[in-house]
C-alpha cells in the first residue's frame, strides 16, 4: 500500500492519516485492477489525494487513472516543490490563552519547563505550540488547558504546513 501522499500535488498527510484518519482519501479510477488475493504491493488505478484535491480527482473517477491525472494536472498544475517532512508527531497548539491566564501561565510552564519570563513571552504570542508528541502523550495537558479555558488545537503535520513554517517570518 503506498503512503498516504497526495498523487496530485504531493501533500505528505501520512501524519494526519495515522492519527485522525483523516487529511484525504483513496479514489479508485475506472482502470483500477485489484491485487490478486495474497499479493503484496498497490493496485494500479488506486490513488490517494489529499483534502484539496479529493473532490475533484472523485469527479474524475470515471476516466482512467492516467487521463484524469493529466486533466487533474491541466487544472491545478504546476505545484510548488514540497519540503521532506523532518518529523511527523502532530503538535497540540494554543490558540487564544481565555478567560484563565494564571492557569493557562502555570500549566503551559510545567508541560514546557519554561522560566516565568519565557512562558510569558509565549502566552504574548498565542497562538503558539506547546508541544509535539503522539497525542496521547500531550491528552493529560490539552485537558488542563481546556479545562483553564484556552482554545487549543491539535494540528497535523503536513509537508504544505512544513513549507508555510519554513517560509513564514520568525515570531518574537
Ligand atoms: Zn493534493
Amino acid at each position: 500500500m503506498k503512503p498516504a501522499i497526495c498523487d496530485l500535488c504531493l501533500n505528505d498527510f501520512r501524519s494526519e492519516m495515522f492519527h485522525a484518519a483523516s487529511g484525504g482519501d483513496l479514489v479508485r479510477f475506472a482502470d483500477y485492477s485489484p491485487l490478486d488475493a495474497g499479493c503484496a504491493g498497490h493496485p494500479h488505478g488506486y490513488e490517494w489525494f489529499c483534502a484539496e484535491h479529493l473532490a475533484s480527482a472523485q469527479a474524475l473517477a470515471s476516466l482512467n487513472y492516467a487521463d484524469a491525472m493529466a486533466r487533474l494536472f491541466r487544472q491545478f498544475g504546476p505545484f510548488p516543490e514540497y519540503p521532506a517532512l523532518a518529523h511527523s508527531d502532530p503538535a497540540l497548539w494554543v490558540l487564544q490563552v481565555g478567560p484563565n491566564p494564571t492557569r493557562v501561565f502555570c500549566i503551559i510552564r510545567q508541560a514546557m519547563a519554561l522560566s516565568p519570563r519565557q512562558a510569558k513571552m509565549l502566552m504574548a504570542t498565542a497562538p503558539f505550540k506547546v508541544m509535539q508528541a503522539w497525542p496521547q502523550a500531550f491528552r493529560t495537558w490539552q485537558q488542563a488547558l481546556e479545562q483553564a479555558g484556552a482554545s487549543v488545537e491539535t494540528r497535523y503535520p503536513s509537508s504544505r504546513s512544513a513549507l508555510v513554517e519554513s517560509t513564514a517570518p520568525p515570531r518574537r
